[in-house]
């Protein structure tokens, strides 16, 4: 790039992804020359007719006639031969922008809980579209343009030299002046083209929250705030915008024209001092011929830098598209054993950031066909118990087996394909029922389908839908009530019927009358399966194999409920509570 500085590595790793279409570069390259080679032949043929023919007023028509001809032809050929180039750029740009918008989602899929947690999604969805769009114009634009033009720049000099040589070293004072404007304008606006794409994914990212939580910001009567806070951002946007086509408005035309003027006077003056004081004056032709060029020169180098703006958009965007490409992603290795549904977990202590601790050395095993529940107050850490066997985030301490192999030793993909999964806030996808049940896993019967919404009392509501399993699922299954979507997400665990069920909450938004049937489903499914539960409501897991009270990440207590009641510690005191309030309930009504 500009500045005579070794290549940046983002601007390196991005013309990597050309070379994988050879043979349109060769195409493209080969036009290009032929384009050059006829654009600036034209002021040669010209200078020709002029001195040869115009000046000594030697008007041999046939002689003219090929040289307009000639003249015509080439300017022909070089517009032909400049459209297959672009056509050939354009094509090699796009394939790469598709192959690289590919890649980032490929990467994004894979990313580990833990970049979700700390990175927003409107800053993914706009590395995704917004900058992959801008390194789209560094193909298109940028690289087709300066190659064209340097190729361009080059035949110029060529040809100017093989007319006269000082005058050709006059013209070229232009080169190192626009060098250095170039080099000035990369140190000044990197920095803001770099804040102003930051701001755009702010943007993005603010757009995408508010949409998400507009009901939460109609309901709070919020929207005068958050309009509010959304054309602060959209203001600053505008600001570095500014600030950068400031920059742009001073650097790149005037300067250059200044430059340009100032080398067309030194021509004169040459060309008029020749003419005074030595016998062999330039001719005329000759100097039309350095005109013409040097005016064929200014708008290449103009372009040239007015294409460094797009450049460095280009590359502040490469940076952060290939930011994301080198985050890690979650490991595909491992064995994959088929499982029996024996978990253990050997205490193990886990933190989200580090220091705050939110697991201390929990410990349990279950055998298959088992049920664990697991019980305890809001962020006791219940969840992220759940969260840590299906391998979202890395221990910290301890081991997690799946029958006897470390979870370490085993890939993700099996462990979690032997595990159904109802999470506290199930996820709908847009598609139909029967497509939110099947979740892309092949060769699964509507009759398997129907099975398991019958098993978890969805059965009659889908039955009674106008197009049934074929009913299309808004957005986050907006058309469907909390119940029925945790109850959809219950029947979609069951499809795939996994080795180790697991239930987060499954019930907590269900009626009462539902429940009590869930939970008789609940034991029929489980006859064969490892079940770990997670309820807050004691009634549904009273039959558990084993019941663990967590309190701030630790076990308090462990047993049957019959064990526990015994005990008379603070399960007992909870299950006391909730059979009090169930009473109560059962007698106001
Ligand atoms: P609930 O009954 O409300 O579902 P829980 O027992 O499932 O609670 P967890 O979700 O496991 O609680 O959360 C335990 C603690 O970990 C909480 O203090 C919470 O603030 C914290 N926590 C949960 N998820 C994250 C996360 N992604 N990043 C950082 N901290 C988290
Ligand atoms: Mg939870």
């Amino acid at each position: 790039c500009a500045g005579g500085k070794s290549v940046n590595p983002t601007i390196k790793r991005l013309l990597a992804y050309c070379a994988r279409y050879p043979r349109w570069l060769v195409q493209a390259g080969i036009c290009l020359l032929l384009a050059t080679g006829a654009e600036v032949a034209g002021p040669l043929l010209i200078k020709l007719f002029i001195d040869d023919y115009l000046a000594p007023r030697q008007l041999v028509w046939p002689d003219i006639a090929a040289l307009a001809a000639g003249y015509l032809g080439l300017q022909v050929l070089s517009a032909a031969g400049f459209y297959l180039q672009s056509l050939r750029f354009n094509r090699i740009a796009q394939a790469v922008v598709q192959t690289l918008r590919e890649q980032v989602f490929a990467t994004a899929i894979r990313l580990p809980a833990r970049y979700f947690d700390k990175h927003r999604s409107g800053s993914l969805i706009s590395r995704i579209t917004n900058d992959t769009e801008a390194i789209m114009n560094l193909y298109v634009q940028v690289i087709g343009l300066l190659v064209q033009k340097v190729v361009l720049l080059c035949g110029i000099l060529i040809s100017m030299a093989l007319l006269d040589l000082r005058l050709m070293l006059v013209c070229a004072t232009l080169l190192p002046a626009v060098g250095a404007v170039m080099w000035l304008y990369q140190k000044l606006s990197v920095p803001v083209v770099r804040a102003t794409r930051s701001l755009l994914s702010d943007i993005n990212s603010r757009l995408n929250e508010s949409l998400q939580g507009m009901p939460v910001i109609q309901a709070m009567v919020q929207e005068h705030h958050f309009a509010n806070a959304f054309a602060e951002v959209n203001q600053q946007h505008w600001q570095a915008r500014i600030k950068s086509l400031k920059i742009n408005g001073i650097l790149l035309r005037p300067l250059i024209d200044l430059f340009y003027m100032m080398v067309l006077i030194g021509l004169l003056a040459l060309f008029a001092h020749e003419g005074l004081s030595t016998g062999s004056a330039i001719q005329v032709g000759v100097l039309y011929a350095f005109i013409s060029y040097l005016g064929r020169m200014i708008e290449p180098l103009i372009e040239m830098t007015n294409q460094l703006n797009q450049l460095q958009q280009a590359m502040v965007a490469g940076e952060r598209v290939f930011a994301l490409l080198d985050e890690s992603r979650e490991s595909t290795q491992g064995e994959s054993p088929a499982l029996q549904g024996r978990v253990s977990f050997e205490q193990v202590s886990f933190s989200y950031d580090g220091q705050q601790p939110v697991l201390q050395e929990v410990s349990f095993a279950t055998r298959p066909g088992q049920m664990l529940a697991l019980v305890g107050h809001t962020g006791s850490g219940k969840s992220t118990i759940i969260s840590l066997l299906m391998g979202f985030y890395p221990l910290d301490q301890g081991c997690i087996r799946f029958d006897d192999h470390p979870m370490s030793a085993l890939s993700l993909s099996a462990v979690r394909r032997s595990i159904g999964l109802v999470q506290q806030d199930p996820f709908i996808f847009v598609g139909t029922l029967a497509d939110n049940l099947r979740l892309g896993r092949d060769g699964i019967l509507d009759a398997t389908l129907w099975q398991a919404l019958e098993e978890v009392q969805l059965a009659a509501f889908v039955r009674h839908l106008p197009q049934g399993l074929e009913t299309l699922m808004e957005e986050g299954g907006k058309n469907l009530s909390a119940g029925q979507r945790q109850l959809l997400s219950f029947a979609r665990a069951l499809v795939g019927d996994p080795r180790i069920l697991i239930l987060d909450e499954a019930t907590a938004s269900v009626d009462s009358q539902t429940e009590l049937a869930l939970s008789q489903a609940l034991s029929a499914a489980r006859r064969g399966r490892t079940t770990i539960a997670i309820a807050h409501r004691l009634s549904t897991i009273v039959d558990a194999d084993e019941i663990l009270l967590l309190s701030r990440g630790q076990v308090s207590e462990r047993g049957t409920h019959g064990e526990l009641m015994a005990l008379g510690g603070h399960y007992a005191q909870l299950f006391e509570m909730q059979s009090q309030g169930a009473w109560l309930e059962e007698k106001r009504a």
